[in-house]
């Protein structure tokens, strides 16, 4: 069905098999796999194409941190073999192009309507269909609603007053203009060191007449050290893909990257700093394979953290800066980690300079730029890289309603909660993709996001085969899943920082590491199972008797 076929706001709503929310890597899986089992499948999607959030994120310097090697899917040896990626790390714009090139080939585009957002999804019991509305009044139904609406989809935005009265140009990070912008001579601001406000730093600084970054929290940063990928070499990862895709799914990560079963400590201080310079020379998240207990040994972690300090010093030559650029108070990894490129450099430009907020904090945007405590900043383009309402912030962003007429935001009103991150107990039949209760942003979420997708079309061809007409998880068995998830968040250092990973970055939002920290392959392992032992953990209600009737027999 294309959007000209699609029922105006004035007809009945259209009734198909599967929604999926979201067209970025996970909704894209999602509309080929289900599609592909015969279902009717409406997808929609906010933004103007496919790519999530790499159609958003078109910052300069927007670059993916996992390897393109694996941050690609891998459920089609064609595509793997068609497309070549130039780079150990991908820029977004080759990311996009690949997104796009999968959407041509697979022909996935005619599932989607576009610049459509969701307004609302709500169950009704009687009919056992998901009831979506979208921004222009339009309504479909369908008997199963996939939410792949993503972790980093809502952004956090400008946080303080004053922005209408700027008389400059004010850009998100995670809104970024589809137009370049030249940033030549100006004098630019920016708003926030995370992730994205890290790559954006040393790239506008290139032609910027004046940079001022405006740093809270400092991340630790460890180099990327991208490099072109040689023929040769690509040649050689194509001949092995299915072994390379083997080791991604058997790993925490879910992606190929060196481990260790080397304790810190159980090597001489010469073999640390030796094995710590060789990281640091390797680049990426070499650190992570070096040692096996960085995440949970706080002296391992904090010696880490002390040898990346003694490398901002190496690198800034204004010993102040550098003393300010250096993150304390909190585990090294315990943050995403971030890899850059010539971030510290950038700061021994004459004209770059770091703002400390959290020795004089922004109050407001004037007219002519931020006004900290210490004075007023004037600029002429201010940019916010102040990061996202993570992982729920998609799943509340409109009215998601259950049986009984529960709301998932009263549901999830003391955090997120689910079984597996991928069902909700008391909402049949909406699964959730890379959800808040999964590995989420600690595993490759491409791999994540096939996995759970592949689940999801298991569960669906079960309840076919079966005749059964709703799937939803016993209340049991999610909170059995949440006590594991919150007695193993203790357990690592991860949990131990104030992050959007915990929803720290969001004033109200609950507290608390809600996501699976046992690894991709135990992850999957437990999904495998749960569906092996014939879905115990689930309850089904048969599909003839939910034809009309309100109370049906259930089974499992
Ligand atoms: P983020 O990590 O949440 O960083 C947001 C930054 O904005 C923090 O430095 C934060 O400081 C600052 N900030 C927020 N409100 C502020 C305020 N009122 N005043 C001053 N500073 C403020 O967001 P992000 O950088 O967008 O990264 C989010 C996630 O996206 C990453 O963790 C990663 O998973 C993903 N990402 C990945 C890549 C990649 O693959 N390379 C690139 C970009 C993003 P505080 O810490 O003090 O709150």
């Amino acid at each position: 069905m294309t959007a000209s076929q699609q029922p105006t706001a004035s007809q009945d709503p259209t009734r198909i098999d599967a929604l999926v929310i979201g067209a970025g890597f996970g909704g894209m899986y999602a509309v080929h796999k289900l599609s592909g089992m015969g279902l009717s499948v409406q997808g929609f999607e906010a933004g103007g194409d496919v790519g999530g959030v790499w159609y958003w994120n078109r910052y300069p310097g927007a670059r993916c941190d996992l390897m393109s090697l694996d941050y690609c899917y891998s459920f089609s040896p064609d595509i793997e073999q068609e497309w070549t990626w130039s780079e150990q790390f991908a820029a977004q714009s080759e990311i996009l192009a690949y997104a796009n090139f999968v959407a041509d080939r697979l022909d996935l585009r005619r599932h989607f309507l576009f610049e459509t957002w969701v307004t609302g999804a709500a169950y009704d019991e009687a009919a056992n269909v998901w009831r979506v509305t979208v921004d222009d009044g339009r309504v479909f139904e369908a008997t199963y609603c996939v939410m792949a609406s993503g972790p980093l989809s809502i952004p956090k935005g400008v946080p303080f007053d004053g922005a209408d009265d700027f008389k400059g140009e004010i850009l998100l990070a995670a809104k970024w203009p589809h137009t370049p912008v030249s940033f030549e001579g100006k004098r630019v601001g920016l708003v926030g060191t995370g992730s994205t406000g890290i790559q954006i730093v040393p790239e506008v600084a290139k032609t910027a007449g004046a940079l001022t970054v405006f740093q809270r929290t400092p991340s630790f940063t460890l180099p990327m050290r991208n490099v072109t990928l040689e023929p040769d070499y690509v040649a050689e990862l194509k001949r092995n893909y299915a072994g390379i895709r083997q080791v991604a799914r058997n790993s925490p990560l879910g992606g190929v990257r060196p481990q260790s079963t080397r304790p810190f400590f159980s090597v001489t201080p010469e073999q640390r700093r030796a094995l710590m310079e060789d990281s640091w020379a390797r680049g990426g998240l070499s650190f992570l394979g070096t040692f096996s207990d960085l995440l949970v040994n706080p002296e391992a972690n904090e010696q880490v953290a002390e040898f990346v300090r003694s490398k901002i010093s190496e690198v800034v030559t204004d010993p102040v800066t550098a003393e300010k650029l250096k993150p304390r108070g909190y585990p090294i990894f315990a943050r995403r980690p971030c890899l850059d490129t010539h971030y510290y450099e950038t700061f021994n430009l004459p004209h770059v300079k770091l703002h400390d907020c959290l020795e004089s904090p922004i109050v407001k945007i004037t007219p002519a730029g931020l006004l900290t405590e210490t004075g007023e900043v004037e600029l002429d383009v201010l940019i916010f890289a102040t990061g996202y309402d993570g992982l729920t912030g998609a799943l509340l962003n409109f009215d998601v309603v259950g049986r009984g007429g529960l709301q998932l935001r009263d549901k999830w009103r003391d955090g997120a909660k689910s079984h597996l991150g991928l069902m909700i107990a008391s909402f049949p039949n909406l699964f959730l993709v890379c959800g808040p209760n999964g590995p989420a942003a600690l595993a490759n979420i491409i791999t994540l996001d096939q996995q759970n997708i592949d689940w999801i079309a298991d569960a669906i061809t079960h309840m076919r085969q079966e005749g059964l007409a709703t799937i939803e998880p016993t209340e049991g068995a999610e909170q059995g899943w949440m006590d594991m998830v919150y007695g193993m968040a203790e357990l690592t250092l991860v949990s131990k920082a104030n992050t959007w990973y915990v929803g720290g970055n969001i004033s109200g939002k609950p507290r608390g590491l809600s996501m699976y920290t046992g690894g991709f392959q135990r992850y999957s392992e437990a999904c495998r199972l749960a569906a092996e032992k014939g879905y115990e953990d689930f309850v089904f209600e048969k599909a003839a008797t939910k034809q009309g009737a309100r109370s049906p027999e259930t089974v499992g």
